[in-house]
C-alpha cells in the first residue's frame, strides 16, 4: 500500500514536471533546473529501457525498427535540446551545473545507439529488401543512418575497431591541443604602448578597451587619454587596430607575432598538424576511402575533389584580374595619401583598405541605423516572404508560454489559410544571461504519426541585435538587419517544409556544404533596392533610404571583394590540398602546401609565415576539407537570388511564380533529397557561378544591371 503511494506520488510529479514529456507549445515559463534535471535522468532510463528493448526484439521493418527507434529517442531528444536552448537564453550556474552533469549519460546514449551492430544490421536488411521502405526518401534515410554508422566504425572487424577508437580518441585529444596552444599563444603575447603618438588613429572605443588591459596587467593608472594601452592579439583589439593605428612599426610586429602564433616554443603546433594530418588519412583508409577529403566529401553535397577544385580553379580566374585591379588602386590611393614606398606591406592592408573606404564611401553605422527601426524591418521582412513564398505570417505574442518578456511569437499560414507552422522571434542582445550571435534552432520538426496526424513544425530565431532606448523603437545596425534575414531564412526552410518524415524534413538532413543556401538567399535581399527600402523608414523624419545612400551600400558591400575571394580561395584550397593530395613528393611540409597555394592564388605572405598553426577550423574544429564550404553554398544561394532577378523583382506575379517554385523544391523538400537535386528542380540547370561574381560585383556592373532588369 505505502509503495503503491510512492508510485503514484512520483508519476504525479513527473506529470506535473514541465520537462518530461513536453507538449507541442513548451510551457518556458515553468521551466527550471531542477525539473529539467529530474526529467532528463527519467527519460534517459525510458528510452534506454526502450532502446535495449528494442535490440533484443525489433524485426527488419520500418515500421517494427526505424519509427519505434525514433519514438524511443524523441521525448529525450526535445528535452535536451530545449535545456540547451535555455542555457543560451538565460544562462546561469544552475543551467551550466545540469548541463555539465547529464552531458555525459546523453552523449554515451546516442554513441549506444548509434554503434549498436543489430541496429546496424536492421537498418542494412531494412535498406534492401522492406517494402515500405523501397521509396527514395526513405531510401535516403537509411543511407544517411547506415553511412553515419560505418563512419563511427560500426562495421569494422574487432581489430581494426580497436585502432580506430584509439585514433577517434587520439584525435580528440590532438584538437584540443591544438586550440589550447593557440589560445596560451595568444595570451602569452602583448605589445605595450605609452605614447599618445604611438597610439594616433585608434578609435576612442579601443583606447578605453586597451588601457582597461593595461590597468588589468597592473598599470593601475592607465587611462584612455594618457595610457598605458595594451595591445592584444585578441580579435576584438588585433583587427581594428590593424585598420585604424598610424603606427606602422607597432603594427608590422603586430602581424609578425599574429601569423607566426603557436608556432615554436611550449606552444608549437606544427608537430601537432603532421600528426593530425597523418591520423586522419589513416582513418579514412580504415573506412575504406582514399583520403581524409573523399571521407568529408562523402558526407556533403559536393560530388567529388574534383569538382571542389573545379570551384576554385573558376571562381580564381574570374577573379584575379580584378583582385589586380583593387590592389592597384588600393596602392594608388595610399601614396596619394602620403605613404611613400612602391609595395604595400601585408601590416599596410587593413590600414589603407580602411582609409580608402571611408573615402568612397563614407557614411557611418550611426547615420544608416536612424533608417532601420525594427518593426518596421520585421514587417518589410515578412511582406517579402508572404510575397515570395504565398504565405501569412501573423503575431500571436500572447497566446503560448515564452522564456522572456522580449520573446514574440507568430503562426504561419498557408494561402487557404491553413495553419502551417509557427515561430518564436528572441530579437535583443541580453548580455548577462544570452549567449551573443544568431542562430536559428528548430523545436518541433514536421511529421505524420500513423494514426494520420500532422505534427506542424516550429523554429525559434535569436539574434543580439540593439535594444528599444525608452520610447526609442530598437534602431538596427546594417549587419544586425542582414543576421535577422539569414536567420529568418534558415527559419523558412525549416518552416516550409512539405516532407512528413521528421528525419528529413525542414532543416533535418540537410548536407553541410548545403546548409546555408537558403540563409544566404534571404540575406542576399538587404542589398535590393525594393526590399531596402521597404524595411526603412528614418526614426526622425519617416523618410525612406535615399537611392545615394542605398548605392554606397551596395558598392561598400563589394569594396576588395576580389580581394576577399582570392583569399577564400586561398585558404579552402589550402585545406583541401592538405587532405586530398598531402603528402606527395614535391611537398616536403604542410608548409609548404600553404606556400604554393599563397604563389597560385596572390596572397600576400612574409617567408616567416606560420599561419596554419592558428588555423583552427580545419585542424581544432569541424571544417578539415569542409573549408570549401562557404563558398560553394554562396554560389547555390546567390544562384537562386539571381532566379528572382531574371523574373524581375517588380513584377508581383513573375516574383510569385518563381517563389512558388523554390517553395516547392528547395525550401520543401530540404534534406529529402540530394540538394542538387532539389537546385536543379528550381533552376532547370546547373550552379553558374556568375551569379555570384555578379553579385560581389567582381563582373561589370553593367552585366549586374541588365540582369536585374
Ligand atoms: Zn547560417
Amino acid at each position: 500500500m505505502a509503495f503503491r503511494l510512492v508510485t503514484n506520488y512520483a508519476s504525479y510529479i513527473m506529470n506535473n514536471n514541465p520537462f518530461y514529456r513536453i507538449p507541442y507549445y513548451p510551457e518556458f515559463n515553468r521551466f527550471s533546473p531542477d525539473t529539467a534535471e529530474m526529467a532528463i535522468q527519467m527519460l534517459l532510463k525510458e528510452s534506454h529501457d526502450a532502446v535495449e528493448q528494442l535490440e533484443r526484439s525489433c524485426k527488419p521493418l520500418w515500421q517494427e525498427m526505424v519509427v519505434p527507434l525514433y519514438e524511443a529517442e524523441r521525448h529525450l531528444s526535445i528535452a535536451w535540446s530545449l535545456l540547451h536552448h535555455m542555457l543560451s537564453v538565460a544562462n546561469s550556474a544552475e543551467w551550466r551545473s545540469v548541463e555539465e552533469e547529464l552531458q555525459p549519460k546523453i552523449i554515451s546514449f546516442y554513441q549506444r545507439v548509434g554503434q549498436s551492430k543489430r541496429f546496424y544490421e536492421m537498418y542494412c536488411a531494412i535498406r534492401n529488401s522492406d517494402e515500405d521502405a523501397q521509396d527514395a526518401v526513405r531510401q535516403r534515410i537509411l543511407s544517411k543512418i547506415i553511412q553515419a554508422a560505418e563512419h563511427s566504425g560500426v562495421a569494422l572487424d574487432v581489430n581494426q575497431q580497436m585502432e580506430f577508437n584509439e585514433l577517434e580518441t587520439e584525435l580528440g585529444r590532438l584538437a584540443t591541443k591544438f586550440n589550447n596552444n593557440l589560445l596560451d599563444a595568444r595570451k602569452a603575447f602583448s605589445l605595450t604602448l605609452t605614447d599618445v603618438g604611438e597610439v594616433a588613429g585608434l578609435p576612442a572605443d579601443l583606447r578605453a578597451i586597451t588601457a582597461a588591459a593595461a590597468r588589468d596587467a597592473g598599470s593601475s593608472a592607465a587611462t584612455a587619454d594618457n595610457g598605458p594601452w595594451r595591445i592584444t592579439l585578441d580579435y576584438a583589439v588585433y583587427a581594428p587596430f590593424m585598420k585604424h593605428s598610424q603606427n606602422r612599426e607597432a603594427r608590422e610586429t603586430l602581424y609578425r607575432q599574429h601569423v607566426t602564433l603557436a608556432s615554436h616554443g611550449t606552444a608549437d603546433n606544427q608537430p601537432l598538424i603532421d600528426k593530425i594530418l597523418a591520423l586522419k588519412q589513416r582513418k579514412a583508409a580504415i573506412l575504406g576511402f582514399q583520403s581524409a577529403a573523399e571521407l568529408s566529401l562523402s558526407r556533403k553535397m559536393a560530388p567529388d575533389v574534383a569538382a571542389v577544385y573545379k570551384l576554385f580553379d573558376d571562381l580564381a580566374s574570374a577573379s584575379r584580374q580584378a583582385m589586380a585591379e583593387e590592389q592597384r588602386g588600393l596602392l594608388e590611393f595610399a601614396c596619394a595619401n602620403g605613404f611613400e614606398e612602391d609595395a604595400l606591406q601585408p601590416w599596410d592592408l587593413s590600414f589603407w583598405a580602411e582609409r580608402q573606404h571611408e573615402r568612397l564611401y563614407g557614411y557611418s553605422e550611426e547615420e544608416l541605423s536612424q533608417y532601420f527601426q525594427f518593426p518596421k524591418v520585421l514587417k518589410g521582412m515578412f511582406d517579402l516572404a508572404e510575397r515570395i513564398f504565398n504565405i501569412k505570417i501573423s503575431e500571436s505574442s500572447g497566446e503560448v508560454p515564452v522564456w522572456h518578456d522580449d520573446v514574440r511569437f507568430y503562426k504561419v499560414f498557408d494561402q487557404d489559410d491553413n495553419y502551417i507552422a509557427c515561430f518564436y522571434l528572441d530579437p535583443y542582445s541580453r548580455p548577462a544571461t544570452k549567449q551573443g550571435g544568431a542562430w536559428m534552432n528548430d523545436f518541433r520538426t514536421r511529421e505524420r504519426s500513423s494514426d494520420g496526424a500532422v505534427q506542424l513544425p516550429m523554429a525559434v530565431m535569436c539574434c543580439n541585435q540593439s535594444v528599444p532606448i525608452e520610447d526609442q523603437p530598437s534602431l538596427m545596425r546594417m549587419g544586425e538587419v542582414t543576421t535577422l534575414f539569414h536567420e529568418f531564412g534558415h527559419a523558412l526552410q525549416h518552416i516550409l517544409t512539405s516532407i512528413d518524415e521528421p528525419m528529413v524534413s525542414g532543416i533535418n538532413g540537410i548536407e553541410w556544404d548545403a546548409v546555408e543556401i537558403a540563409s544566404q538567399f534571404m540575406e542576399n535581399w538587404c542589398y535590393e533596392k525594393n526590399t531596402l527600402k521597404s524595411i526603412s523608414a528614418h526614426v526622425v523624419s519617416g523618410a525612406e533610404l535615399p537611392d545615394e545612400l542605398f548605392e554606397k551600400i551596395v558598392l561598400s558591400k563589394n569594396h576588395l571583394s576580389a580581394t576577399a575571394m582570392m583569399r577564400q580561395i586561398f585558404l579552402s584550397a589550402t585545406d583541401m590540398d592538405l587532405y586530398a593530395r598531402y603528402p606527395a613528393s614535391k611537398w616536403s611540409t604542410p608548409n609548404d602546401v600553404k606556400c604554393e597555394n599563397a604563389r597560385k592564388y596572390d596572397y600576400p605572405m612574409i617567408d616567416d609565415d606560420r599561419f596554419l598553426c592558428s588555423f583552427a577550423h580545419i585542424f581544432g574544429g569541424g571544417y578539415s576539407a569542409g573549408y570549401y564550404s562557404y563558398k560553394w553554398s554562396e554560389v547555390l544561394s546567390a544562384d537562386c537570388f539571381a532566379a528572382f532577378k531574371e523574373s524581375g523583382v517588380d513584377n508581383a506575379e513573375a516574383l510569385r511564380q518563381t517563389g512558388l517554385r523554390m517553395r516547392e523544391t528547395i525550401m520543401g523538400l530540404g534534406g529529402s533529397v540530394p540538394p542538387m537535386e532539389a537546385f536543379k528542380a528550381f533552376r532547370g540547370r546547373d550552379p553558374d557561378i556568375k551569379s555570384l561574381l555578379r553579385l560581389n560585383g567582381i563582373v561589370g556592373r553593367a552585366v549586374c544591371e541588365r540582369v536585374g532588369s
